[in-house]
Order: C-alpha cells, then sequence, then structure tokens
C-alpha cells in the first residue's frame, strides 16, 4: 500500500513520497479538467463525436443508426473522397511506395511523388511554386513567421480561420486585426502600416463558419494603393469556385493580383489530409529552409499523395462535377428561405442555418439525424456566443432528392423546435 497523508509522508521513503505527490498531481488535474468540462456541458456546448462506419460520402453508415444516413457536413465538396479512381490511386501509391517514410522532407521524406504532387498544384493554382505540409493548419501555422520580421505588418480579418490566428501569434510582426470584411477599416489599418518594411493582408476567400466571400478584388485594389501582399486560406474553395475550380481567386478574376495561396486536400481535393503554400518561388524556397511545422514534421504519407494527386488529375481534365455545385446549393437555399429559415452567407455550398441558441442547434441536429439527415450543431467557441447554427454543406455528390429530403427535415424538425411556424 502506498503511503498518504502527512503522517504518513514523514515515515515513508523518499521514493514513495514521490509517487504520493504525483498522485495529488493528478488528483489536483482531476479536479480541473472536471470543473472546465463541467462548464462545457453546462453552457450547452459539448461536442460529442458520431461513429460513422463506411467511407464518407452524401450517403454513410452511423453507428447507433439504422439504414443510409445522408450526410450534409462533410468538407467533401465534390464527392471525391470515395471516387474509385481516388481510391485507387491512393492504393497504387501505397503499393509501390510503402506506408510512409519515417522521416521529414529533408532528412530521407522527398519522393519524386512529392514532388510531382507540388510541381501540379503550382500548375493548378498557376503560381511559380509549391510546397507540401502535413495539414493546411501546419501551412497556416508555419508561414508567417518565415515571411514576416519584427520590420513587417500583418492585417488579418478578425474572423479568419483559427490556423490563421496561431500562425500570426507565432509571427513577430506588428499585427493588425481589421473588422470582418471591412474594406475601410482595412484601408485605415493599411495607411497606419506604412511605417513598415512590408504590409501583408490575410484573409480566408471563404469563411468557413459562414460562407461568405472575401472581397479580393477590392482588397487587391487597396493592397495596390497601399503596397501590400495578400495572402488567401483557400479551404473552403479549391476545386470548386470560379470557372475551372481553381478558388476565390479565380471566381473574382485576380489569379494574378493575389501573391499566396495555401489551401487543403482534405476537403474537395479527395479528403484525405495534407495542406500546401503556393506562390513565388523565392518564398517556398524560405520555407523549406524555415518553416517549423514542414521542417520539424513527418512528410505526408505517399497514399494520401496518391489519392490528393488523383483528384487533381480529375479536376484538370474536366470541371464538370465542380459546375453542379451552384445549382444545387441555389436548390436548397431557396427552398429553406422560402420555408422561413435564416440561412447565412452568400451562394456558396455552406449554408449556415442560423439557430443562436448552443442547445437548440444540438438537440435539433439529434432530430434531424433521426430522420436520415447527418448535420451537426455549432457553437461557441468554433462560432462567437449566441450565434450557434447548422452548418449544412452542399456537395456535388448530392442528388437533388437528398436535398429535397434535407429541406423537408429541417421543416418537420423547425416546426417541432418553434424554429418556423
Ligand atoms: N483553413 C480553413 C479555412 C479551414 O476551414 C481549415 C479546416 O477546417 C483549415 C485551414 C485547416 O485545414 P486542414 O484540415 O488541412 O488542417
Amino acid at each position: 500500500m502506498f503511503c498518504t497523508g502527512l503522517v504518513a509522508v514523514v515515515r515513508c521513503p523518499a521514493w514513495s513520497r514521490g509517487i504520493t505527490r504525483a498522485r495529488s498531481a493528478l488528483a489536483q488535474l482531476y479536479t480541473v479538467m472536471e470543473a472546465e468540462l463541467e462548464g462545457i456541458r453546462g453552457a450547452g456546448t459539448w461536442k460529442s463525436e458520431r461513429v460513422i462506419t463506411s467511407k464518407q460520402g452524401a450517403h454513410i453508415r452511423v453507428e447507433g443508426s439504422s439504414g443510409a444516413i445522408v450526410n450534409f457536413c462533410a468538407n467533401n465538396y465534390l464527392g471525391l473522397s470515395s471516387d474509385p479512381a481516388v481510391i485507387q490511386s491512393g492504393i497504387d501509391a501505397l503499393n509501390l511506395y510503402g506506408a510512409g517514410l519515417s522521416s521529414v522532407r529533408f532528412i530521407c521524406g522527398t519522393q519524386n511523388l512529392h514532388k510531382d504532387l507540388e510541381a501540379k498544384i503550382a500548375k493548378f493554382h498557376q503560381r511559380e511554386d509549391a510546397i507540401l505540409y502535413a495539414s493546411c493548419f501546419d501551412a497556416n501555422a508555419g508561414i508567417f513567421e518565415v515571411l514576416l520580421t519584427p520590420e513587417d505588418a500583418i492585417l488579418s480579418d478578425e474572423l479568419n480561420h483559427a490556423s490563421i490566428i496561431d500562425g500570426v501569434r507565432l509571427c513577430k510582426a506588428n499585427k493588425y486585426r481589421y473588422k470582418h470584411l471591412d474594406l475601410s477599416d482595412l484601408e485605415a489599418k493599411l495607411k497606419e502600416a506604412q511605417k513598415h518594411r512590408m504590409r501583408l493582408i490575410v484573409t480566408d476567400g471563404v469563411f468557413s463558419m459562414d460562407g461568405d466571400v472575401a472581397p479580393l478584388k477590392e482588397i487587391c485594389d487597396l493592397s495596390d494603393k497601399y503596397n501590400a501582399l495578400v495572402f488567401i486560406d483557400e479551404c473552403h474553395a479549391t476545386g470548386f469556385l470560379g470557372p475551372n475550380g481553381r478558388g476565390t481567386d479565380e471566381l473574382l478574376g485576380v489569379m494574378d493580383r493575389v501573391h499566396i495561396v495555401n489551401s487543403t486536400l482534405g476537403k474537395a481535393l479527395g479528403g484525405a489530409a495534407g495542406g500546401y503554400t503556393a506562390g513565388p518561388k523565392a518564398l517556398v524556397d524560405l520555407l523549406r529552409q524555415r518553416s517549423r511545422p514542414y521542417l520539424f514534421s513527418n512528410t505526408l504519407p505517399p497514399p494520401v499523395v496518391g489519392c490528393a494527386s488523383k483528384a487533381l488529375d480529375l479536376l484538370m481534365d474536366s470541371n464538370t462535377i465542380a459546375q453542379t455545385m451552384a445549382s444545387k446549393t441555389k436548390r436548397f437555399r431557396s427552398q429553406m428561405t422560402a420555408a422561413g429559415f435564416t440561412i447565412g452567407g452568400m451562394d456558396h455550398p455552406i449554408c449556415p442555418v442560423m439557430l443562436g441558441d448552443a442547445r437548440l442547434a444540438s438537440s435539433m441536429a439529434e432530430d434531424m439525424l433521426k430522420r436520415g439527415i447527418y448535420v451537426i450543431g455549432f457553437s461557441y467557441p468554433v462560432v462567437p456566443k449566441g450565434k450557434a447554427r447548422i452548418r449544412v454543406q452542399i456537395s456535388a455528390a448530392h442528388s437533388d432528392q437528398d436535398i429535397d429530403q434535407c429541406v423537408e427535415a429541417f421543416v418537420d424538425v423547425g416546426r417541432k423546435h418553434g424554429v418556423i411556424s
């Protein structure tokens, strides 16, 4: 038996006192953590994870639910996560190149497969060069501190993704946070930032919680006027926005005016994992030398590279899949609005059904699942307090029937909860 209490500590050998202290540290950890967890439960913002027992796709199987469930909350915008050609390419890469490299890129983690994918990404975005990361979170965390010094300035939209916020925190440049999509505030901050050596404007191309699109043309006009660089995070645009699916910069006609694009392979481009920076060659060269998530984290596994590479081939051959998105999105948005729901954002396939209350969002999502529709309630800290919502995401893989079924379920559930009459 271990010694406990003051008297025992006095009588016990030193090793035993160490164990007693370790136990009390653990007990303290439990007290502190349990209080935090209780706070989250009490606020109604607890995020439980449902277990999927099939491939990702428009129709999935979910533990605890019978039959096929229609999935409306994956970032699987083009349905490529379970595309047979994408899966086969992953299998081929696994067979040819193995499970992984057991190394970072600069030691012995670079295969021709990685170089080919980087070249393909640069070509897709029409930028000089590209560099792969294990995720776009890493790409965002690893770029700003390399690019900017205390002599420079970074101007970031207040609603940028958490990974951009973390990347900005790590960087030593002078920080300016401008109001969401507010060009006058950005201009005021740009004026103030003229005293610094370089200026970088940082924005999501599409904001993931609201589906609103950054006014890139106007941002680029300001960047010309105030001599600033422009960076966009294209996670919710790559592969499907713009006439050729190149992203927000293509949609808004500024591909040659946005300097740096960060994006993910984990959403429309096959949905496995991985992220990248595409931009000027000198920047990519420097990131390979200095970017910490690139230098100190394992190479992207070959099967993941194989899947993304095939997804890009498919998109570069034809973008007919991407073109079906707009009409599907319109179908959902117009039917929901007609039913009396408030849908945030613009014409993007991210369609936030605005509800306000966290508990309402999560209990409506539970009721939707009972009607065969998989959606999730989003609440604080993922979205601001009081702005809870169910974020519906339309995919090219949804049929019109799927969309109508989703709207019907929302109408039933919305009436039950008094959201619509
Ligand atoms: N940026 C945005 C806007 C995102 O929505 C996400 C993912 O949710 C990321 C970055 C991170 O991407 P990844 O999943 O590749 O790390």
